[in-house]
C-alpha cells in the first residue's frame, strides 16, 4: 500500500532522512518509532506529499506521490503532528467543508460526516465551534476529516501527542477500530503506544532506519546480557559482593531507590539463576522473587537510538529552513 524507496530529505547541508526505503502492506498497523529530531516527522511528510523528497521516490496504492498527486492523496488520509483546524468553524461545518474538497457534496457529504462523527465519537459535539473543544477532541475532528473520502491508508503523525491519559486511551481505541479498515502508519516516539497499537515497527534514528520487526521479534533480536531480578526481604550490605562471586555474573546493581532489589547481570548463555538460590540460603538472606528480565522494547530502543542530548552534542541543529508545501487543508 506504501512503498518508500530510497526516500532522502536535506534541509540546505543537513541530512535528515537518509535512503530510507520500506513498504506497509494493506491491512497492516506500521509504527514509526524514534526520539525527537529522528526524521520521523519528515518521512511521514514526504509519504504525505506535503514535503518533496530531495531524491527517491513514494507510492500510495501504486500512485506516485509527486508525480500523481492528486490521485494518490485521493487513496490518503492524512493526520499531521499539529492538525490546522479552522477554529471558528462548529464540527459539522468544518467536516463538510473538507468534505466538498475532496468533491463529495449534498446528501452524500452530509451522509459521510455523520458516519464520520460516529466514528470519531464527536456526535455530541456535531454544533459545537472548534475554537471551544479541548485538545482530544480536537484531535477527533483531525482523525474525522483524515477518513471523510474513505481512504484505503491513514498516516497518523504522533496521533496522541500532548493529550491526558483518559483521551490517549480513547483515542488508541478509536485508531484501533480505524486500522480495521484501512492500512495504518502512524509515527510516535511513544513505545507503549507501538506494542499496543503495532503489528511492526520501524525505529528511525538520525535519519535512517536502525531496526526493523514486529514488537516481539524486536525484543527477542536484543543482543545484551541476560538479567536476573531479584527482591530480598531486606537490603542487605554484603548481598551484592556476595552475588558478584558467583561464576558467570557479570555485574551487580542494586536499585538506587530500593536496596532491596538487585539486578544481576550474567553472561551470555548462562543461567545462574541456581546459583542465586543458593548464595542466598547460604548468607541467610531471604528471597522474595528471583526471575529473568527480558529486554523490554524500550531496552531495544534505547541502544539503537542516540539521546538527544548525544545528537545535540555532536552536531549543531540546522538553520530552520521554510519546508515546502502546506499542511492545512487544501
Ligand atoms: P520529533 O519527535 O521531535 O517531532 P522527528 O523525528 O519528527 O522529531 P523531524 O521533525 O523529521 O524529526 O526532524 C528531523 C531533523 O530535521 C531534526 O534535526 C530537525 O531539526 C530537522 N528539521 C526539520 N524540519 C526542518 C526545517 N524546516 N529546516 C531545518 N531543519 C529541519
Amino acid at each position: 500500500m506504501i512503498e518508500a524507496q530510497s526516500l532522502t530529505r536535506r534541509y540546505g547541508d543537513f541530512l535528515a532522512v537518509d535512503r530510507i526505503s520500506f513498504s506497509v502492506n494493506e491491512g497492516e498497523i506500521v509504527g514509526i518509532l524514534g526520539p525527537n529530531g529522528a526524521g520521523k516527522t519528515t518521512t511521514i511528510r514526504m509519504i504525505t506529499g506535503f514535503l518533496p523528497p530531495t531524491s527517491g521516490r513514494v507510492t500510495v496504492a501504486g500512485r506516485d506521490i509527486v508525480e500523481n498527486s492528486m490521485v494518490a492523496r485521493r487513496e490518503l488520509g492524512y493526520l499531521p503532528e499539529n492538525v490546522a483546524l479552522y477554529t471558528e468553524m462548529r464540527v459539522q461545518e468544518y467536516l463538510i467543508y473538507r468534505a466538498r474538497l475532496f468533491g463529495i457534496k449534498g446528501a452524500e457529504a452530509r451522509q459521510r460526516m455523520s458516519e464520520a462523527l460516529e466514528r470519531c465519537l464527536l456526535t455530541d459535539v456535531r454544533e459545537q465551534i472548534i475554537g471551544t473543544l479541548s485538545k482530544g477532541y480536537r484531535q477527533r475532528v483531525g482523525l474525522a476529516a483524515a477518513i471523510l473520502h474513505r481512504p484505503k491508508v491513514l498516516v497518523l503523525d504522533e496521533p496522541t501527542i500532548g493529550l491526558d491519559p483518559k483521551q490517549i486511551v480513547a483515542i488508541r481505541d478509536l485508531i484501533r477500530g480505524l486500522a480495521k479498515e484501512s492500512t495504518l502508519l502512524l509515527s510516535t516516539h511513544i513505545l507503549p503506544e507501538v506494542e499496543l497499537l503495532c503489528d511492526r515497527v520501524m525505529i528511525i534514528d538520525r535519519g535512517q532506519i536502525v531496526a526493523e520487526g514486529t514488537p516481539d521479534a524486536l525484543q527477542e533480536s536484543w543482543v545484551g546480557n541476560p538479567v536476573v531480578r531479584i527482591e530480598l526481604e531486606t537490603p542487605s550490605a554484603d548481598a551484592a559482593a556476595r552475588f558478584a562471586g558467583i561464576a558467570g555474573v557479570v555485574d551487580v546493581r542494586p536499585d538506587a531507590e530500593r536496596p532491596a532489589r538487585l539486578e544481576i547481570e550474567c553472561e551470555s548463555g548462562r543461567d545462574v539463576r541456581a546459583e542465586i538460590f543458593r548464595a542466598a540460603v547460604e548468607g541467610s538472606l531471604t528471597l522474595l522473587e528471583l526471575k529473568e528480565a527480558k529486554a523490554s522494547l524500550e531496552d531495544v530502543f534505547v541502544r539503537l537510538t542516540t539521546t538527544e542530548e548525544a545528537r545535540l552534542g555532536a552536531a549543531a541543529e540546522p538553520a530552520a529552513i521554510e519546508p515546502q508545501g502546506e499542511e492545512v487543508p487544501s
